[in-house]
């Protein structure tokens, strides 16, 4: 009855118990997940586990912290091939997870200068435009600059990722047809301007994604983050918002249909029995 609509469940974190920590969520009311990209060599493993596993859909890409060593001529050519292998694909679902991340390391340094998380972002946009894809963007302390290349190519699809810009922003982001992926960050009592966003904004902006194994919710002391915490991420959004979970449901699903078109085509209340 919930989709993780990003999550990171191939990481060798899950390797050990996988199928049996999928059967979990899923007895928990996880009905589907997507499983993100993020490094160029790690692809093909990511597509093997959407594979293996039931309700399971995956999105190929390459993540802005990610591109460091990488030549972009190079690395965009290896992914529009994958891209191209999967494109039929059932359970291939769109590009992701790419964008930019200007949060600074240590030395006030970024990890990956912007020129070419720019450069290898742009690349990417332009594949989802050509083969007409959603995308599912990282953009942490880059909103302006996300949406304007996003405007600049055109593409008018896709999910922002945990979301952390101003209302502002999300209107923008909202207006260019995205979603707001909404998980764990919500959940600390410290997120005040978040929850505020998650009261304000129409409730068909929003979908759900853990993130796993990053981004814990509050409740998480130690140790990674699981795809089984979405309903209680489902739960705590709902009440944020002042609705039941039981009333989020079809509008969660109906939200995460509009990007991912092979999900709206379960049906929400026959999984949820
Ligand atoms: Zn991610």
């Amino acid at each position: 009855m919930w989709i993780d609509t990003h999550n990171h469940f191939d990481a060798p974190d899950f390797d050990l118990n996988r199928q049996k920590k999928w059967q979990q969520a899923q007895a928990l009311g996880v009905s589907a997940q997507c499983l993100m990209g993020v490094r160029l060599g790690d692809l093909s493993r990511q597509v093997r586990v959407a594979d293996e596993l039931p309700d399971t859909y995956f999105a190929l890409g390459l993540h802005p912290l990610f591109v460091g060593e990488l030549v972009l001529d190079a690395a965009i050519a290896v992914l529009t091939h994958t891209i191209e292998r999967y494109l039929n694909h059932p359970k291939f679902i769109g590009i992701g997870e790419i964008g930019l991340d200007g949060r600074k390391a240590h030395g006030g340094k970024l990890s990956v200068p912007l020129e070419k998380q720019c450069a290898f972002f742009k690349a990417q946009l332009a594949l989802a435009y050509d083969y007409d894809l959603p995308v599912f963007m990282h953009s942490v302390k880059a909103e302006d600059k996300v949406l304007q290349y996003c405007k600049r190519v055109g593409v008018r699809r896709g999910i922002a990722h945990a979301f952390g810009g101003s209302e502002q922003q999300a209107r923008q982001f909202i207006t260019q047809g995205f979603k707001l992926g909404v998980g764990g960050a919500m959940t600390y009592p410290r997120a005040k301007k978040y929850q505020r966003l998650i009261q304000t904004l129409p409730l068909s902006a929003f979908v759900l994604e853990t993130d796993a194994p990053d981004m814990p919710p509050v409740w998480i002391k130690d140790g990674a983050n699981q795809v089984s915490e979405l309903p209680r991420i489902a739960a705590t959004f709902a009440e944020i918002r002042g609705v039941t979970p039981n009333e989020l449901v079809p509008v969660i699903w109906q939200n995460t249909g509009a990007v991912v078109p092979a999900i709206a085509a379960l049906n929400c209340i026959k999984i949820s029995m």
